[in-house]
């Protein structure tokens, strides 16, 4: 984009205090990296892109689903009923939004082993996800690169944010305890009202912005009460004896996981292959057995099937909706089998 151009279209956010074109300039080299693409995600990718920060980095495990769309952004009813990954949606509207910004989408879920290189070149990383266990991974990853973070937590009618930076004070797991340290996978779903996510959103994108612009940033965590309308603002101290922080013990990051996992909330079994390999999916309409197949820009294949909707990504990991353990781990092997047919799978 052209100088005058740039300076048109963010002229009514370069006259305000703080920003001017050196910090419109700034916000356009910054670079975030969204891990999450449901309520909370959406909606500061949204702001974010329209702010005008120049890398956006968006990462989900899941489609677009009907009952997701009275709290998200972006998201419209034809993503929910074509079933469409929601980091790539999601980047398709922040394309649109701004194509001036460079937009990536990731599919995939976020663990011990991808959470470093999801977030290892961004300046800020904001949690869109909807559970304590990623964000404490999150939290792990963040203090081994060194990084910032926003931390975003809804449910009902409640939201908290806070602004982390482990270096200057109390990390994630300072503020929830080292209870959690043990605590499974919780399978339980929560309400959350549209409102409340555009609370603690507008709240996390302002911190953002102000880290990104080089203002000062409030470290306290917001707590937000929308059925009340009431946002506080609590100090959070660093627990001297931190498993995170002070101790660096890195459990998240260090948990191992089974080839074969079924996460219980979100209704996903995941395999992982049994040796590293790629795939090119490039022939895969060739094959045949299968309802419907969508492929991604050659790097994630969506195959609906009578046994389940798998989510196929080119490093031969799978997310498989609507199915259980065995019935996933057969159509898994079989959509492989078909692959090797076609000769699109390279062993590494
Ligand atoms: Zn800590």
């Amino acid at each position: 984009m052209e100088l005058a151009t740039f300076i048109d279209r963010f002229s009514r956010q370069i006259m305000l205090r703080g920003i001017g074109v050196k910090g419109q300039l700034r916000l356009f080299k910054s670079r975030v990296a969204i891990i999450g693409c449901g309520a909370t995600g959406t909606a500061v990718a949204e702001l974010l892109a329209r702010a005008g920060v120049g890398f956006v980095r968006v990462v989900d495990r899941d489609v677009v689903e009907l009952s997701n769309l009275h709290r998200t952004h972006l998201f419209k009813e034809v993503d929910a009923l074509e079933s469409i990954p929601k980091a790539y949606a999601a980047a398709q509207r922040l394309h649109e939004i701004n194509s001036s910004i460079a937009v990536e989408y990731v599919v995939d879920s976020v663990s011990a082993d991808n959470i470093e290189n999801l977030i290892r070149d961004a300046d800020l990383v904001i949690d869109g996800s909807d559970n304590v266990e990623t964000r404490l991974l999150i939290n792990e990853a963040c203090i081994v690169l060194d990084k910032p973070w926003v931390m975003i937590g809804v449910e009902g009618w409640f939201g908290m944010v806070k602004f982390i930076d482990a270096k200057k004070g109390a990390c994630y797991q300072c503020l929830v305890g080292e209870r959690y340290r043990r605590r499974g996978n919780v399978c339980e779903l929560i309400g959350v009202a549209n409102v409340t996510v555009s609370l603690a959103t507008s709240i996390a994108t302002t911190l953002a912005l102000k880290y990104l612009l080089g203002l000062p940033v409030e470290e306290e965590l917001f707590i937000i009460d929308a059925l009340n309308l009431s946002i506080e603002k609590a100090k959070v101290l660093r627990n001297p004896r931190c498993s995170a922080c002070v101790k660096r013990e890195f459990i998240f990051l260090k948990r191992g996981r089974e080839r074969v996992r079924y996460a219980c909330g979100a209704n996903i079994v995941e395999i992982l292959p049994n040796k590293a390999l790629k795939i090119d999916f490039s022939k895969l309409e060739e094959a045949n057995g299968f309802e419907r197949i969508r492929i991604y820009d050659n790097k994630v294949a969506h195959i609906k099937t009578g046994d389940g909707d798998v989510l196929l990504l080119d490093n031969g990991k799978a997310l498989i909706r609507n199915s259980d353990l065995s019935k996933a781990e057969s159509l898994y092997n079989n959509i492989l089998e078909k692959l090797e047919k076609l000769g699109s799978i390279a062993y590494l």
